[in-house]
């Protein structure tokens, strides 16, 4: 992955590109992407140019040995951590990252624009949950307690220090906040709010851009099938509302806690916020920066109009509290119900 490969996020790899020509990196990053949103892909194509021996153009080289191993996820002073847990591909009591290298490898080079679920599909551990554990933090300080097989960078990525116990956060804590020379922690988190403060204070935040539609598009295209069913949905529960017909509004309600699992239901929620926010900005009158197809402008346009304009900012709530509770496997009826009920409420 090269720096010219990466869809959208310019600013983000020009601050990064020049980390490199100025030799100011910092030690410990922390990028804060959606999910599915290809911070991976960004990290790939940062250490492929840190790595690089003859960069140029202000990109990587692609073609010499160190390009070529961190290509192929096999750098020695690259290391990868990300939440696992005892499963069906290994049984061991208490795994660290190194048990599931490989198919975390395969997973990545496939689709750096991977999301959440996908990791723990590839690993075999999907409906468990992953974690970083303490035994992850030794094998990590272990691993740093050597010198650098190629005599440059050592980099720790990690994939969701969300997941990382307080037990495991201690004992790394010394050394993201004082590691040793040309020693660089590169973390990708989905809620930095969930990030252990003391690991998350020591770090250089940079918020990963969602994509663009068309970008969106051609690294999700399973997500296009569903993005129809989506803004149907959202449609008629919009026009629901709007119309004060609340009948209508509760029947979209059980519709959406009929979609088929509870992953569905959170894609849901999701689309619906962004959709909730391409209304805000419109009555924002920044229709410019929202995201909405051509297709489907009349329709945003006419809601932008029959809403409140305090409307986005309670339903963005209202969602994001629902995207919660789904978590927690409360009673999807009666959520969405409750759901419905608030927007009513507030349009
Ligand atoms: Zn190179």
């Amino acid at each position: 992955m090269r720096f010219s490969e990466v869809r959208g996020n310019r600013s983000v790899i020009d601050a990064l590109r020049g980390m490199v020509d100025s030799g100011r990196i910092p030690h410990a990053m922390l990028l804060h992407e959606d999910d599915g949103g290809g911070a991976m892909a960004i990290v790939q194509a940062f250490l492929g140019y840190l790595y690089c021996a003859s960069r140029h153009d202000g990109d990587s080289c692609a073609s010499c040995p160190a390009c070529n191993r961190v290509a192929k996820m096999i750098h020695p002073d690259i290391h990868y951590v990300f939440p696992v847990t005892t499963g069906s591909k290994v049984g061991t009591d208490k795994p660290t990252s190194d048990n599931y290298l490989t198919w975390w490898r395969e997973l990545v080079l496939r689709d750096p624009y991977f999301f959440e679920n996908d990791v723990y599909a590839a690993l075999g551990i999907e409906g468990k949950s992953g974690n970083i554990a303490v035994q992850e933090a030794k094998s990590i300080l272990s691993k740093l307690s050597l010198a650098g097989m190629e005599g440059g960078y050592r980099t720790v990525v990690i994939y969701l220090p969300e997941k990382m116990n307080v037990q495991a956060a201690n004992s790394l804590l010394k050394m993201v906040e004082e590691p040793p020379e040309n020693t660089l922690f590169v973390m990708i988190t989905h809620a930095p709010e969930k990030v252990l403060k003391t690991i998350a204070s020591r770090c250089l935040f940079m918020r990963i851009l969602p994509l663009g539609r068309a970008d969106r598009d051609a690294v999700h295209p399973d997500e296009n099938s569903d993005d129809q069913v989506f803004m149907d949905l959202f449609s008629d529960l919009m026009n629901a509302l709007t119309g004060k017909d609340f009948l209508s509004s509760l029947e979209c309600g059980e519709a959406i806690a009929s979609l088929d699992s509870r992953e569905k239901q959170k894609s849901f929620c999701k689309f619906a916020g962004g959709a909730v926010r391409n209304i805000f900005l419109l009555q924002q009158g920044m229709s410019s920066i929202a995201d909405i197809p051509q297709q489907y402008a009349d329709f945003y346009t006419t809601m932008a109009g029959k809403c409140r304009k305090t409307f986005p900012r309670a339903a963005m709530t209202n969602i994001d509290r629902a995207l919660t509770l789904l978590e927690r496997n409360v009673n999807q009826k009666i959520l969405f119900t409750d759901l419905v009920d608030r927007l009513y409420t507030s349009i």
